[in-house]
């Protein structure tokens, strides 16, 4: 079984253990698809929000999926684009691997994540996939859990962008790496 994959979708309609909502630090919900797991999880997930105290950007933390088909939601906030000179990578990076960890504390065997950052915050898509798919790759390599991790990219241009970038770096390490 591969234990990556780049897929296109609606991360709503996944049937990942947990999804991943590319929130904001009030964690109260809004645009893009953070607007979209809330109307389909229904307002349980607003309220336990509430309770969280939002979240830095570059952490995570986790809620009950509700009405979603995902059992939980990870809820990270991305950097804003400001250029690329302010940590943005860094921070990017850090969404992934905190999703990650604490998928892998609470035994979650699958995840999804969206394109964190590339909406409404401005990252551009290439420098996104390059920083998502090296913190993935690297935490699969180093860790049994998560078993199994996807890319839920919104259109075929983004899919085809987080592709490519894998090919880039990663089609000659196969599957054996994983
Ligand atoms: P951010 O504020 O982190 O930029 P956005 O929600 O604006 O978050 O966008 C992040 C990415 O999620 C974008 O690439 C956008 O196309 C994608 N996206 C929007 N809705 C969905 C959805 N329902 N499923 C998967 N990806 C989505």
């Amino acid at each position: 079984m591969r234990r990556f994959d780049i897929i296109v979708g609606d991360i709503t309609r996944s049937d990942a253990e947990a999804i991943v909502n590319a929130a904001n630090t009030t964690l109260l919900g809004g645009s893009g698809v953070d607007g979209a797991i809330h109307a389909a999880a229904g307002p349980e997930l607003l309220a336990e929000c509430r309770t969280l105290g939002g979240c830095e950007t570059g952490q995570a933390k986790l809620t009950k999926g509700y009405r979603l088909p995902a059992k939980y939601v990870l809820h990270t906030p991305g950097p804003i684009w400001r250029g690329g000179e302010r940590g943005e990578a860094a921070a990017l990076a850090s969404c992934y691997r905190a999703c990650l960890t604490l998928a892998r504390g609470h035994g979650i065997e699958t995840v999804d994540f969206p394109s964190i950052s590339t909406g409404v915050y401005g990252y551009p898509m290439a420098q996104a996939a390059t920083v998502a798919l090296r913190a993935i790759m690297d935490f699969l390599s180093e860790n049994d859990l998560p078993r199994q991790v996807r890319m839920v990219c919104h259109t075929p241009q983004a899919a085809e962008v987080y592709r490519q970038t894998w090919n880039l770096w990663y089609a000659e390490e196969k599957d054996d790496r994983l």
